[in-house]
This record gives structure tokens, sequence and C-alpha cells, in this order.
């Protein structure tokens, strides 16, 4: 049975926003099957792992993130990796885990799946396991469909619900405005609204524009902000309305696309380069919290 050989070990992971957002029809399990382009953007949640009597979760955040509504039981997300680790690599030594959140919660940001990425790097590293990269990004597709892409960050294309991670060739970096709100989404009321909206139609099979991928590959953010979408944003905004007004001012402010990430309520806005997301932050602080970010970044990693 691996044993710890380190006092402590601290991985950060990146939030993920989704550059295309694909959605088919629901599946007979529940699921929709998705064709996403992930792109790693530079906020990070940060996960602590140490050796202890038993298994504990605390977590903090920088900036002014609300965490009330983490779980600090056996649901929180970096809790379950390490528990799945432990049991996977044998090992029976409890760890306490700290959670300290700079991607702010229930965003469609991937937070909690970016803490649960972070939870089995340091776990890995903390036991001496050396679990060969396939085998845990399996176990991450376990834990949740955006898990394997905070292991993997850059710009990525997901399948499956997500979790079938394969990277995307990009060149440069990308300047985002990250316009969040204090009042969290629950991803599964937007997509019964989606199955709402897209009753009786006939939804095709998802599929990542070759455009988007030709953008990334050439490194051009207008070809870029030309091919961004998300399926799921008319049933973000129709939960939302207020959502719609923020975009049509960040595109007022001169913002080159704007969108809804993920599942809401954040919304994105890609900018030529800093200069200008500092302009177009401005106009939209008017409208929540926003942040400056850039990507793509590298997934988890350890400090
Ligand atoms: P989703 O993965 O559902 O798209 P999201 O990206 O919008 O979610 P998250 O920050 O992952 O947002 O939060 C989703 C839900 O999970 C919220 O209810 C949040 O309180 C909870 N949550 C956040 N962090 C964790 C965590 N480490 N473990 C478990 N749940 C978490």
């Amino acid at each position: 049975m691996p044993e710890p050989v380190l006092a402590e070990v601290s991985v950060r992971a990146p939030a993920k926003i989704n550059l295309h957002l694909g959605v088919g029809p629901v599946r007979a399990d529940g699921f929709h099957p998705l064709a996403t382009a992930y792109q790693a953007i530079s906020l990070f949640s940060t996960v602590t792992a140490r050796p202890a009597e038993e298994w504990s979760i605390t977590c903090t955040a920088s900036d002014d993130i609300d965490v009330s509504s983490v779980p600090l039981d056996d649901s929180n997300l970096a809790l379950r990796a390490a528990r799945l680790l432990a049991e996977h690599g044998g090992v029976t030594t409890p760890v306490s885990l700290h959670i300290d959140k700079g991607i702010p919660v229930a965003g469609g940001l991937a937070g909690g799946s970016a803490d649960g990425a972070a939870a089995l790097l340091a776990c890995d590293t903390l036991w001496g396991l050396r679990t060969p990269r396939a085998q845990l990004l399996e176990l991450a597709g376990r834990l949740g469909s955006d898990v394997p892409f905070g292991l993997v960050g850059g710009s990525a294309a997901g399948h499956g619900r997500g979790e079938v991670v394969t990277e995307l060739g990009d060149v440069g970096t990308y300047d985002w405005v990250v316009l969040t709100n204090p009042r969290g989404m629950s991803t599964p009321a937007v997509y019964a609204e989606f199955d709402e909206l897209t009753d009786g139609q006939s939804i095709p099979d998802p599929e990542i524009p070759a455009e988007l991928i030709d953008a990334l590959a050439a490194g051009d953010v207008r070809a870029l902000a030309g091919s961004v979408g998300n399926d799921l944003q008319p049933a973000s905004l129709r939960l939302r309305p207020e959502l719609a007004e923020a975009m049509q001012a960040g595109l007022d402010a001169s913002a080159l696309a704007a969108l809804v990430s993920g599942s809401g309520p954040t919304c994105l806005f890609l900018c030529e380069d800093t200069g200008h997301a500092r302009q177009v932050a401005d106009v939209l602080s008017a409208y929540g919290r926003a942040v400056l970010a850039s990507g793509p970044v590298s997934g988890a990693r350890v400090l």
C-alpha cells in the first residue's frame, strides 16, 4: 500500500469556457450528447492535500467569490476525487483537502470540476502513485463531464458528455472579459429549458464548426469571434433575460463576440488584446463583476 511521500501538495487547475457548445437531443440515459470546443482560461482553483487522521475538506475564496453553496461533505467533488483515487491506488491514509477558489461558483465555468481535477493530481503526487495519464483521465471522467478537461487544459474538443477530450492545435493567446453574476444558475434547469425549447424539433448531431478549429490553428481572433456559439444560450437567456442586455452592452462597447459560458450565467466577451479588454470591462462593470482572463492556459499543475 503506497504511503504519503510528501508533507503537502498544492495543485492549481483552471476554469473552462466553451468556445462552442453544440448540444444534441437528450439520450435515453438523460444525458445530451455534446460536441464542444473548450478553452482553459486564467482563473484558477488551488487544492492543497495533506495527510490526515480523517478525510476532510475546507474551502475559502480569493477575491469576492461566494463559496457558501460549496458542500463541505462527501459530496464535494475534490473529496470524491481523492477517495476515488485512494480506492483505485490502494491507499488507506486519509487526506485533508483545502480549496482556494478563484473561480466563481455555479457560473458555467466548471469550478467544481477544476477542484476535482486538482484534487486528483494533488493526491496522486502526495501518495507517489504516478497513475498513468490515461487512467487518471478515466477516473476524472467518472467524476464529471468537465473534470478530464481540467487535467488537460489548453484548447480541446470534448465529445460524449464532454468527457472525451482531444487536444486542439492553437496559436497565440486570447483576451476575454468574464462577466460573472452573483446569482448562480442550475445546469439541469438550463438543460430542462433547452428540452422544452427544442421539443418536437429534429436536432442534428452536434459538431464543432470547422471554421472555429481553423481559427484556433491560425491564431485569428476575428475568425474565432465569428465562429463561437452556444446551443444552450437561448435557454439560459430565457431563464435570465437580463443577460441579453449585458451581452448587447459588451458588443456595443466593441467586444468582438459575446456569448453565455456553458449553462450561464457568466457571459464571455472576446477582445482584441488586453487594453481592449480593459475598456470593455469598464463598460461591463455596470452589469456585474467584470474580470479579465486570457486563454489558453495549461491544465492542472503542481505548484
Ligand atoms: P456545472 O459543472 O454543473 O456546469 P458550473 O460550472 O456552473 O457547474 P460549479 O462552480 O462547478 O459551476 O458549481 C456547480 C454546483 O456544484 C454548485 O451548486 C456549487 O455549489 C457546487 N460546487 C462547487 N464547487 C464544488 C465542489 N468542489 N464540489 C462539489 N460541488 C461543488
